[in-house]
C-alpha cells in the first residue's frame, strides 16, 4: 500500500521537506496542511515584500509533487489512530505524520499592547510572521511617519530596515547591550549601528520598552479616519514608553522579541514537549510522528532559523523516502546571514572569543567603506567568524567553516579574497 504522509503545517520546513521527499523519489503520497490561506513561501523575504521588492507570488516555495492544503487548520491529532482532525471536522488518515508547525511571535511584557476587549494588540501595534501580517504592516506604513520596533535581534533589524526604506522614520529598542546580541560582538554591532543610522533607522540599545499608550484616538493623519476600531484609554498607538521613562512617539510598532514553538497540537496527543517537540536523530518524537523546523527540539536546541529547518527537512526526507533509511541529523553549527537592502552580515560558530582563550583573533575594520569582518581561529581550524558590510568572501568562509578542517592558506585570505584591503588587521 502507498504510505501516506500527513505534513501538519505549511511553512517552510514542511514545503522543503515535501520538495526533497518528491525528488528522492519517496513512494507515498505527501498532503501539507497549512493553516495559512496560501501555499508555502519563504517567510525570511518578508522584510523584502514588505519593501516591495518581492510581491508574494514570487515567494512561492515548490513542493514537488505533494497536495497543499492551505487554510486547512489541523485542531488535533492521534498518535495511536495515526488521525487528524481538521477545523471543519473532517478527519483524515495517515501512515506516516510531520509536525512541522513552527513558532509564534512572542508578545513581550509591555503594558498596554492588548486591546480593553482583551482580544489582539491595539491598533498599530503588528507582529511580522506571516504575509498577512506584512500585507496590513504595509498598509499602515503607507500613512505612517515614525515607527519603534521593539527588539534588535535579526528579525526586528530586518523589519526596521524596510520600514525606513518606506520612508517611515524607525527607532529599534532593544534590551541587551547591543543588536543581534546573539551572532554580533560589540564592535560589529556599532559598526550596523552606524549603517542603520544611515538607513535613517535609530536605535536605543540596553533599553527596555515599558508601556505603550494610545494617541489621540486620532488615527495618523494619513490613514483613513474612523477606520480603526479605537482602544480603550486612548485610540490607537502613539508611543511608546521605555523603562528610563523616555517616550518615543510614534504611530506604528512592530513587536520583534522572538518566538515560542508551537507545540500546543504535540502536547495535547501526549507527545514529549519541552520548549519544543522533543526530537532524537532520526527527527522522530514517537513512532510515526517527526517534528522538523521551527517546532521542534533537538538535543536541547530549538533553532527558530531556516537554515536548521531546512537541514532537518532534507534528513527527515532521505529517512522517509527510504533513500538513506538512517540518515541521521547531528545538529547545525551556529549560523546567520542577513542580505537585505544595504544591510548584509554573515555569521557562523563561536563569536566572542572572550569564551574562550584558547583562540586567536583575526580582525580587520574599514570604517569608509563601513565593514567589520572578524575570524576566530583555534591553530589554523576556523571556529567562528563575523562578516559584516562586505559579504565578498562569505562563501570561502562557509565553506571553511563547514569542513572544520584544517585552512590551506593564511587565514587572512579569508578576509580579504575578491576585496581590496584598507583597513586595519589586528
Ligand atoms: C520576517 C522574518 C524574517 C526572518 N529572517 C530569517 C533569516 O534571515 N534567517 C533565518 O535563518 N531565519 C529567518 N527567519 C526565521 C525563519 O523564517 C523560520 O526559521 C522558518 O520559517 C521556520 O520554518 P518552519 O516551517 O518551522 O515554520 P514556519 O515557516 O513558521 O511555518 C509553520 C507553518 O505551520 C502552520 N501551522 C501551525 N500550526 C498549524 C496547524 N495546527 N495546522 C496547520 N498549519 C499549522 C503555520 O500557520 C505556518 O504557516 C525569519 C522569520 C521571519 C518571520
Amino acid at each position: 500500500m502507498t504510505p501516506r504522509i500527513a505534513v501538519v503545517g505549511g511553512g517552510m520546513a514542511a514545503a522543503r521537506f515535501a520538495e526533497r521527499y518528491g525528488a528522492l523519489g519517496g513512494p507515498g503520497t505527501v498532503t501539507v496542511y497549512g493553516a495559512e490561506p496560501r501555499a508555502p513561501y519563504n517567510r525570511v523575504l518578508l522584510a523584502e515584500v514588505l519593501t516591495g521588492r518581492y510581491d508574494a507570488e514570487s515567494i512561492a516555495l515548490p513542493l514537488g509533487g505533494a497536495t497543499a492544503r492551505p487554510g486547512c487548520e489541523v485542531v488535533a491529532i492521534d498518535p495511536a489512530a495515526r488521525t487528524l482532525r481538521l477545523a471543519d471536522g473532517g478527519v483524515e488518515e495517515w501512515d506516516e505524520l510531520v509536525l512541522a508547525t513552527g513558532a509564534n511571535p512572542v508578545l513581550p511584557p509591555v503594558r498596554g499592547l492588548r486591546r480593553a476587549d482583551g482580544y489582539g494588540l491595539i491598533e498599530g501595534v503588528h507582529t511580522l510572521r506571516t504575509l498577512e501580517d506584512c500585507a496590513r504592516l504595509a498598509e499602515e506604513a503607507v500613512g505612517a511617519e515614525r515607527a519603534v520596533v521593539i527588539g534588535g535581534g535579526v528579525l526586528g533589524v530586518s523589519a526596521a530596515r524596510a520600514l525606513a526604506a518606506l520612508g517611515v522614520r524607525t527607532e529599534i529598542v532593544h534590551q541587551a547591550p547591543h543588536l543581534i546580541e546573539r551572532q554580533l560582538d560589540d564592535e560589529a554591532a556599532v559598526v550596523l549601528r552606524e549603517r542603520l543610522r544611515a538607513l535613517g533607522v535609530e536605535c536605543y540599545t540596553g533599553n527596555r520598552a515599558r508601556a505603550v499608550h494610545g494617541g489621540t484616538g486620532v488615527p495618523a493623519p494619513s490613514l483613513t479616519a474612523g477606520r480603526y476600531p479605537q482602544a480603550e484609554g486612548g485610540g490607537r498607538v502613539g508611543a511608546v514608553e521605555l523603562a528610563n521613562g523616555y517616550r518615543l512617539d510614534c504611530d506604528l510598532v512592530v513587536l520583534a522579541c522572538g518566538t515560542r514553538p508551537r507545540t500546543a497540537l504535540a502536547h495535547a496527543a501526549g507527545l514529549p514537549v519541552a520548549t519544543g517537540v522533543l526530537v532524537d536523530d532520526g527527527l522522530a518524537a514517537a513512532p510515526g510522528v517527526s517534528a522538523i523546523g521551527d517546532c521542534a527540539e533537538h538535543r536541547g536546541t530549538v533553532h527558530g532559523l531556516a537554515g536548521p529547518a531546512w537541514e532537518q527537512a532534507d534528513v527527515l526526507a532521505r529517512r522517509l523516502s527510504g533513500a538513506e533509511p538512517g540518515a541521521r541529523y547531528p545538529g547545525t553549527r551556529p549560523r546567520a546571514r542577513l542580505s537585505t537592502g544595504g544591510l548584509e552580515y554573515a555569521a557562523f560558530g563561536t563569536v566572542d572569543e572572550t569564551l574562550d582563550p584558547g583562540l586567536d583573533v583575526l580582525r580587520l575594520t574599514d570604517a569608509t567603506r563601513g565593514s567589520y569582518k572578524k575570524l576566530l581561529l583555534r591553530g589554523d581550524r576556523l571556529v567562528g567568524a563575523i562578516l559584516l558590510g562586505d559579504l565578498a568572501t562569505v562563501d570561502a568562509l562557509a565553506g571553511a567553516f563547514a569542513d572544520g578542517g584544517a585552512l590551506a592558506g593564511h587565514p587572512l585570505h579569508l578576509l580579504t579574497q575578491g576585496t581590496v584591503m584598507t583597513g586595519d588587521v589586528r
